[in-house]
């Protein structure tokens, strides 16, 4: 018989990737990686899975790999780790008849600006915004949406280029910036559209929820601390959030909302709302699982392994979404607070010794240039903790955060 295979058409590069490529084998398939970009996969090739070097960035490349590699019987399901490449993902699992995402949901979802007129459409709560395509239309977006506003991206990630703008040169400066990025990270074309929106200055959550068979159930809501702009960078997450049951329920039902009006049917999103005085309001959807190591947060807190679900989900099986205890987790990011190279990062040891420190992990290199974070790219690491009260989760990460230093090299700062 021959073996059931997962391919991922890439995956993150982070730890998240591999922890993938890992847990297909456990759920006893062969995870197969299609790849334009081998060399980002550092520890891919002890997942023992197997590699496929092709042009993953258009449906026809990805056709073509497949075709030549695999017989469709071979094929249990098809999934990425990567935002970039969700809507390609649903047109070629539809292409190959298996479990999956109806790939307009999915190209709606990667795109903000198809987001918020959905959304507009069926009357979900959300800021005002405007779709701009070229710099000349600027002026006009900021009479619909005022001052101050959220510039950014429409099919970006990570909170790159978002950017909380002041004043109408601000704006059309930042408008300037985004328009004239033609590929992302990945290489990908952008569809060079900046969105304008209100700023919603309120506290921010995620709502992770899970989709089967277009019915979608709330695995949890997270609190999230985010920088308060010009730059919004994401500092801390503790899940469950506390949260009144009338809170809670409003950004269930929001994210409920949602992802009905998108048509989303399957597998793991993670909605992000701002729940303001008038009631909450969607920031934006990503149709994946969420990122930040909230995937391990839920695991902590209840038990659900989230990734383990996603994986089952492309393949078709219903996901077990039963916790099996109930605690708290947080976890909280490191980051400079200036500019700089980096020296090291001392007092790791005595923080992995607080009590309800699970993990502390250092991603930056010595030698890299830091700076303020301004994406989420700009981190250097995390903590994470777990408690029986989100106050305990504060503590312990508080003392952390209290005992590890961010050393920069003096003679070379600018
Ligand atoms: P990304 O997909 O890169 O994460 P988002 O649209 O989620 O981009 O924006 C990143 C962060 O910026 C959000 O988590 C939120 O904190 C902040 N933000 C974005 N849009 C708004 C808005 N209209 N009002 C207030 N904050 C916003
Ligand atoms: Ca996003
Ligand atoms: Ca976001
Ligand atoms: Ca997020
Ligand atoms: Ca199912």
């Amino acid at each position: 018989r021959a073996p059931h295979k997962l391919l991922f058409v890439e995956a993150n590069t982070s730890g998240t990737g591999v922890l993938a490529l890992r847990a297909t084998r456990e759920l006893g398939l062969e995870p197969v990686l299609l790849t334009n970009a081998p060399e980002r996969y550092v520890g891919a090739g002890e997942t023992g899975c197997e590699i496929v070097v092709c042009d993953t960035g258009t449906e026809a490349g990805l056709r073509e790999a497949v075709r030549e590699r695999f017989s469709r019987q071979q094929i249990s399901g098809i999934t990425t780790t990567s935002e970039f490449y969700v809507p390609l993902v649903a047109s070629l699992a539809r292409w190959l008849e298996l479990p999956g995402n109806p790939p307009q949901a999915m190209a709606n979802s990667r795109n903000k600006a198809r987001v918020r007129e959905v959304l507009d459409a069926a009357g979900v709560g959300q800021p005002r915004f405007a779709v701009v395509r070229s710099v000349a239309e600027t002026a006009a977006a900021l009479e619909r949406v005022g001052l101050p506003c959220v510039v950014k991206p429409a099919d970006d990630s990570g909170s790159n280029d978002v950017l909380l703008c002041r004043t109408s040169e601000e704006a059309r400066a930042h408008v300037e910036r985004v328009l004239a990025v033609e590929v992302n990270v990945r290489g990908l074309p952008t569809a060079r559209t900046a969105l304008l929106e209100e700023f919603v200055d309120a506290p921010e959550f995620s709502v992770e929820m899970f989709s089967d068979g277009g019915e979608h159930f709330c695995v949890g809501v997270t609190a999230k601390t985010v920088s308060g702009g010009p730059y919004f960078v994401e500092r801390q997450h503790i899940f469950p959030a506390p949260l009144e049951t009338r809170d809670r329920t409003a950004l269930e039902k929001i994210a409920t909302d949602a992802l009905t009006a998108l048509g989303i049917r399957c597998g793991a999103t993670h909605t992000e709302v701002r729940l303001s005085a008038a009631g909450p309001v969607v920031v934006e959807v990503n149709a994946r699982l969420a990122g930040g190591m909230i995937p391990e947060l839920i695991r902590l807190a209840t038990g659900v392994e989230l990734l383990n679900q996603q994986l089952r989900s492309a393949i078709g099986e219903t996901p077990d979404l039963e916790p099996t205890h109930r605690r708290f987790a947080g976890i909280r990011f490191l980051v400079a607070d200036r500019e700089g190279v980096l020296a090291e990062i001392t007092g790791v040891e005595r923080a992995h010794q607080v009590p309800g420190v699970k993990q502390v992990v250092i991603t930056a290199n010595s030698g890299q240039t830091v700076r303020p974070p301004r994406n989420s790219y700009d981190r250097l690491g995390f903590v994470i903790a777990e408690g029986d009260s989100p106050e305990n989760i504060a503590k312990s990460l508080d003392e952390v955060h209290r005992l590890l230093t961010v050393r920069l090299d003096a003679e070379r700062l600018h």
